[in-house]
């Protein structure tokens, strides 16, 4: 059986790492139709938009994508594209394992913590109002209205917002990706003693339905704590449930936690679509120099496969990976701490590595 996939390059070290992960993914024996779409900046001038209907309804159609990242336009007054793409097609689950690999050069050598990331509101709704608009005039007058507050005249406003309806469906998606991946603690994290009509709503909820899974433990933490406790003893997290501004920054946190953005692989799911992308963005500085990891995205290729089913294959090819990671000969820079002593190598080198190792493991 074939699979229809959607291949989104990206641009800075996306086309690069995206090849990288096209080649290992073909190499499993897996058959994929690639439907291959561009997005980003390059796209722009053609299409007037960083993200053409062509790609959304491509995604649409095959369900499944996998994308290289893609750099935000500054000061062109589009949307980030991948803002845009997950509220677009409603990829309400930002999923990002951050798992420690031997080899990986990291302070800690036991963490496996999965971020579940609200990816659909909360500050990153993008309703703002400028300083000195007329809108942030009427917002001040309505505040000073309900609230008898003053807010400072030259206030600029990001509205932050979480529905009950949002905050339900990402805290089951938690407790069903703990069950499937047989994780056996939930931790949700908030602020909610400070913002207590939003981040007080998604503790409440996730209150409610922890008491649909009482087989699996369940804890809150204020996200200040929480990211002191990640520090200070990372191995007592294990899955990890938050509104989307907490989830984009702890996640990040995680990944530093387990080596770095170069192995730290993503997924933003919906309810019957889904888009596998590395966690780390374009990297322009080092695009087209065959130098960055593709690992982050290829571990992104091994979600896509478990979301396909391949299950055994998605284990093979993370086991071919950890390999090459753990012989810590076939690595990019960012693996190999005295560079010094032994040069690290490119991109696609990492690539036939795996694609080596695969072979290896199937003999
Ligand atoms: P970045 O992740 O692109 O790069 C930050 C640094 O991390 C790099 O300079 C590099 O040192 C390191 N790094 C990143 N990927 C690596 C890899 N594969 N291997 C080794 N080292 C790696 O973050 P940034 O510089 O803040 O963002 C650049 C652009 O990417 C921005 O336009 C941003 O909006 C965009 N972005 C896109 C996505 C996405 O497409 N999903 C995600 C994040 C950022």
């Amino acid at each position: 059986m074939a699979y229809s996939v959607t291949l989104i390059p990206g641009d800075g070290i996306g086309p690069e790492v995206t090849e990288a992960t096209r080649r290992v993914l073909e190499a499993t024996g897996v058959v994929f139709n690639w439907e291959i779409v561009y997005a980003g900046a390059g796209v722009l001038d053609k299409y007037g938009t960083p993200l053409p209907d062509y790609v959304i309804e491509s995604i649409r159609k095959n369900k499944v994508a996998l994308k290289g990242p893609v750099t935000t336009p500054v000061g062109t007054g589009f949307r980030s594209v991948n803002v845009a793409l997950r509220k677009g097609l409603d990829l309400y689950a930002c999923v990002r394992p951050c798992k420690f690999y031997p080899g990986v050069p990291s302070t800690y050598k036991d963490v496996d913590i999965v971020i579940i990331r609200e990816n659909t509101e909360d500050l990153y709704i993008g309703i703002e109002f400028e300083k000195g608009s007329a809108e942030a005039a009427r917002l001040i007058k309505l505040i000073a209205e309900t609230k008898g507050d003053a807010v400072r005249v030259d206030s600029g406003f990001s509205l932050k917002m979480i529905s009950e309806t949002a905050s339900r469906r990402i805290v089951k998606f938690a407790f069903e990706y703990a069950r499937t991946y047989q994780r056996t603690k939930v931790t949700a994290i908030h602020k909610a003693n400070i913002m207590k009509f939003s981040d007080g709503l998604f503790l409440a909820v996730a209150r409610e339905v922890a008491k649909e899974y009482p087989d699996i433990e369940f804890e809150d933490r204020l996200v200040d704590n929480m990211t002191m406790q990640l520090v200070k003893r990372p191995q007592q997290f294990d899955v990890v449930v938050a509104p989307n501004i907490y989830g984009d920054i702890v996640s990040d946190l995680c990944a530093g936690l387990v080596g770095g953005l170069g192995v730290a692989p993503g997924a933003n799911i919906g309810d019957d679509m889904a888009v596998f992308e590395p966690t780390h963005g374009s990297a322009p500085k080092y695009a087209g120099q065959n130098k960055v990891n593709p690992m982050s995205m290829m571990l992104s290729g091994v979600m896509l496969l478990h979301y396909l089913g391949e299950l055994k294959t998605a284990d093979k090819l993370e086991k071919a990976i950890a390999e090459v990671i753990a012989e810590g000969k076939n690595v990019t820079y960012d693996l190999k701490p005295d560079t010094a002593a032994e040069p690290p190598v490119g991109t696609s080198q990492v690539a036939d590595a795996v694609i080596r190792k695969l072979k290896e493991l199937s003999t």
